[in-house]
């Protein structure tokens, strides 16, 4: 009988885990698992922040995704995949067209900009590691430029964060250290440097903690950081954002740089693939199954799951993505052998937000944490996301001890 065919697309963290747990329980000779992915290498979509920032080199970010599969059990392709089409069970990629038995969709996350004008062209994402590139030497042009220009505009050294979510709230805590910094290597005057971060809900870190968000807010104004919050920006221009403030009020932030950070949306690719979704996101069966479509499973940001308890979605998390992963490995194991599938239980563990390389909040298992412990924990976090994937001796090459 001819040995099924399991095709991954994407090595961030859903894809990988899959591929990593796969190659655990599937022998040599039971399935052919083909992993695709855009690089050669992984990166820690949890860290894009920090290179975003300056404050993590990017090569610190990414490990080569070689180095943690097991050659002898999983072909990894390295090219783009252009279009899914579930009905005709084809993958067309970089590289030639791919069939599968068996598919699992691991796409991530694109930003979300709710088609507001401008965005698009003149806003940074952290994206990937690229886009982190592009962030961290936008802003080092724009100190350089002031230094050197004869009539300074003292614009450039306006960095807006649009969104006050985790994303915005952890790179401006790595801004917040790294300007400093900057403003030394550049001989620019501390006082000269704004940076704003602009919100359109009525607080910080939406239906977080309020005691956890008023630390976090005093540690970020403490570091100079303005918020102007329930003012969302409603378009974007090659000078800076416009933001709404009252009915009919408006006011223009005039900025050298601009970074979107207001929330995510699954890969557009799913669009297109024949596969019902909203935002690119599909409502998975409760075992990680596309609806409609048994053999294709949906893993991390391109996943759409309900909390009953809340009614709400899960967030799209790495925390999430990994332990479908788990879950969408033994599945496609169980469908193999002809039993049947289990549904995926996630198990939250609590959030902890970085506010800098020494400073974090978190409520992990019911508990408030702040400062250094929430520092430390958060460390320990990415260290363990590089031990499920990589072992020991992944943390060794990339881990974080510095405490
Ligand atoms: P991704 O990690 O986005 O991986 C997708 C993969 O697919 C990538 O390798 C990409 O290169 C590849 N790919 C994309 N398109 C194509 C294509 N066309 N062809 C081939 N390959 C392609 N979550 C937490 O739980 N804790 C945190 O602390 C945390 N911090 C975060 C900080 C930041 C700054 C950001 C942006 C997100 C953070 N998240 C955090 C969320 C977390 O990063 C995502 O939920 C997680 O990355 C989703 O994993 P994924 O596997 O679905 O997608
Ligand atoms: P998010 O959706 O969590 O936050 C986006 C923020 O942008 C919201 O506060 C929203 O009100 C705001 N916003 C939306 N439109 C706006 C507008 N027009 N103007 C101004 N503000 C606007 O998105 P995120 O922060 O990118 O996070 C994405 C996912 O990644 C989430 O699930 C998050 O939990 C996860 N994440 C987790 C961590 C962590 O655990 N430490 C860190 C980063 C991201």
């Amino acid at each position: 009988m001819k040995r099924p065919t399991i095709l991954v697309l994407g090595a961030g963290y859903g894809g990988l885990s899959t591929v990593v747990n796969l190659q655990k329980l599937v022998g040599t000779d039971e399935a052919d698992i083909i992993l695709v992915n855009k690089n050669d290498y992984h990166y820690e979509s949890t860290w894009l922040h920090e290179a975003s920032a300056g404050t993590l080199r990017p090569d610190q970010v990414r490990y080569d995704i070689q180095g943690v599969i097991n050659k002898s059990k999983v072909q990894f392709v390295k090219a783009t995949v252009e279009g899914i089409d579930v009905n005709t069970k084809k993958v067309a990629t970089s590289a030639g067209e791919y069939t599968y038995d068996y598919l699992v969709i691991g796409l991530g996350f694109e930003g979300e900009t709710f088609g507001i004008t401008g965005l698009d062209k003149y806003a940074l994402s952290i994206a990937n590691v690229n886009a982190a590139r592009q962030i961290r030497d936008h802003i080092e042009y724009q100190f350089a430029t002031w230094s050197t220009e004869e009539n300074r505009d003292d614009a450039r050294l306006t960095i807006v964060v649009g969104g006050a979510g985790f994303s915005g709230i952890e790179f401006l805590g790595e801004l917040g250290n790294r300007i400093p910094e900057l403003c030394e290597e550049y001989d620019v005057p501390k006082e000269k440097v704004r940076v704003v971060c602009v919100e359109a809900a009525p607080m910080v870190l939406p239906g977080f903690d309020p005691e956890l968000v008023e630390y976090a807010v005093r540690q970020l104004e403490a570091k100079g950081i303005e918020f102007s919050i329930g003012t969302p920006v409603v378009e974007a221009t090659p000078e800076g954002v416009k933001i709404k403030k009252g009915e009919e009020e408006f006011e223009f932030i005039k900025a050298g740089t601009v970074v979107w950070a207001a929330g995510v949306r699954g890969n557009r690719l799913i669009e297109t693939s024949g596969i019902e979704n909203m935002r690119a996101r599909v409502k998975v069966e409760k075992d990680m199954r596309a609806p409609g479509f048994p053999d294709v499973f949906i893993v991390g940001d391109c996943a759409l799951m309900i909390n009953e308890e809340t009614n709400r979605p899960y967030p799209p998390t790495a925390q999430i993505a990994m332990q479908q992963a788990v879950t969408v490995a033994k599945n496609i194991v169980a469908l193999m052998k002809g039993e049947n599938t289990k549904e995926f239980v996630p198990e939250l563990k609590g959030t902890v937000c970085s506010l800098g390389e020494h400073d974090a909040i978190g409520d992990v298992m019911g508990r408030k944490l702040t400062g250094t412990k929430a520092s430390i924990m958060k460390k320990v976090i990415d260290n363990r996301a590089l031990f499920m994937i990589g072992g020991v001796p992944l943390v060794l090459k990339k881990g974080k001890f510095k405490l």
